[in-house]
């Protein structure tokens, strides 16, 4: 625990640092809790879990049944990308108001479904039931009854009212869609091939991911739900495997496809050398695939020895150099410690909106003595370690891009507004340039 008047007594136990009370098993961290009252958090609602996870679904029309304010988690802030459909790239909103409010909105909802279907041709809606929904009572599982029966489409309903949650909540929320849109299809016949799972098609990463399978001669199945259609997510039960790159988000959903359609799954990871070439040997090998490993073992070793090359010219444009990371889930603060490391970079300072006890325990491993590991942290909090441990960048995402820039440190994005693949081996060099020409930039020298 660190001990320091300016934290919040209840936060207290959120933030430790390794010297002082790592129990080296991820126990010694409070995390997966609601987040304090008046701490503002950095985390998002419980509907922005859901949301994340299904905007990526390409032709999918997406409802926000609440106040317009919710739906501008959108798109634009998103950038996942498509080979098909751009349909996702539009958000719809009832607009709840006052009246609203006081007569109830059911009406309104199904008013909008009926707008959507006779002017899209909609295959799939799905619709978020946000805070005020909660509170008013809409019984929006009966509206979607209702126009599924009425339209003879998937109308699903994803009840995320920002209060009654957490972020990773609203994560299972959007797993459970998925499994209520796939419930018909769940005794189709297997076929040899993977789902990829968590991984939503930033700056085309998934493609990446897709163009290794390729090589190794691993067929993709379904993409979940990077870059994914309606139709694709149907194909879904039919894989013999599940790789699940983004944790926080989709290990719920894997899990569930283990129990209920018999697919097992694996974890990966593909940032930072180390990381990518362990999850293509091991999917590999968890296929049980002999040629696939031979393929996947020359492979990698083939690129990460060209990425080894790349890294030396950069190191010392590096040398002293620290980061503090704050990101939404465990396993990309692992990738990334994992991945300044290789760049002789190292984390002084890491946390996660969504990481859980297993993710705390390697992290615990990795980081130096010194570091400082926080668990839902907030913009104050962030800022005072990163002053003292004279963090040189920070890695996060959109919300905490400003705190850097006001401090004067060099900043990552490595969330949704990311415009540059970081994922696989190409991810190696764009995420080395971009933290070179952050980090180094003379920019820094200006500011106090
Ligand atoms: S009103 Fe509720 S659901 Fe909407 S953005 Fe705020 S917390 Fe999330």
């Amino acid at each position: 625990m660190v001990r320091r008047q300016s934290i919040l007594e209840e936060r207290k136990k959120s933030i430790i640092d390794k010297a002082s009370f790592c129990r080296g098993d991820g126990s010694g961290i409070s995390c997966g809790k609601s987040s304090v009252s008046g701490a503002v958090s950095q985390r998002a609602c419980m509907f922005s879990g859901a949301r994340v996870v299904l905007n990526p679904i390409t032709d999918a029309y997406h409802i926000i049944h609440g106040p317009i304010g919710c739906a501008s988690y959108t798109w634009d802030i998103r950038g996942s990308l498509t080979s098909g459909s751009d349909t996702f790239r539009t958000s719809y909103s009832t607009d709840l108001r006052e009246t609203d409010v006081i007569f109830g909105g059911e009406k309104k909802l199904e008013a909008a479904i009926d707008e959507l279907v006779a002017q899209e041709s909609a295959k799939l809606i799905f619709v978020y039931g946000t805070c005020i929904v909660g509170v008013i009572g809409d019984d929006i599982d009966a509206v979607c009854r209702r126009a599924e029966e009425k339209h003879g489409i998937r109308v699903i309903p994803v009840k995320a009212s920002g209060f009654s949650g957490t972020k990773s909540q609203g994560y299972k929320l959007a797993c459970d869609a998925i499994m209520q849109l796939v419930e018909p299809y769940k005794n189709i016949p297997k076929v040899k091939g993977i789902n990829i799972l968590g991984d939503f098609n930033l700056a085309g990463e998934m493609w990446i991911i897709k163009s290794y399978m390729k090589k190794l001669g691993i067929p993709v199945v379904s993409t979940v739900t990077g870059d994914a259609s309606c139709e694709s997510l149907l194909r879904m039960p039919s894989a013999q495997l599940n790789i699940v790159q983004c944790a926080g988000s989709s290990t719920y959903l894997a899990t569930r496809m283990e129990e209920e359609l018999g697919i097992p799954f694996i974890k990966v990871s593909f940032f930072g050398a180390e990381d990518t070439t362990n999850s293509l040997i091991r999917i590999a090998q968890a296929l049980g695939d002999e040629a696939a490993v031979r393929k996947a073992v020359a492979f990698t070793t083939e690129e990460a020895e060209a990425a080894e090359a790349f890294l030396q010219a950069y190191r010392p444009k590096f040398e002293g150099k620290k980061a503090a990371i704050y990101v939404g889930g465990g396993f990309k603060a692992i990738s990334l410690i994992k991945q300044f490391n290789e760049m002789g970079i190292e984390t002084v300072v890491v946390g996660t909106q969504t990481g859980k006890e297993e993710d705390y325990e390697i992290i615990e491993h990795l980081v130096n003595e010194n570091t400082v590991i926080l668990d839902d942290a907030n913009p104050s909090e962030l800022e005072e370690f990163m002053l003292e441990k004279g963090a040189n960048i920070l890695v996060g995402g959109v919300k905490e891009r400003p705190l850097a820039y006001k401090l004067g440190i060099a900043f990552c994005d490595h969330n949704h507004e990311r415009k540059h693949a970081l994922a696989g081996f190409e991810g190696i060099r764009n995420f080395t340039r971009e933290v070179n020409l952050s980090i180094n930039s003379p920019v820094w020298e200006y500011c106090r």
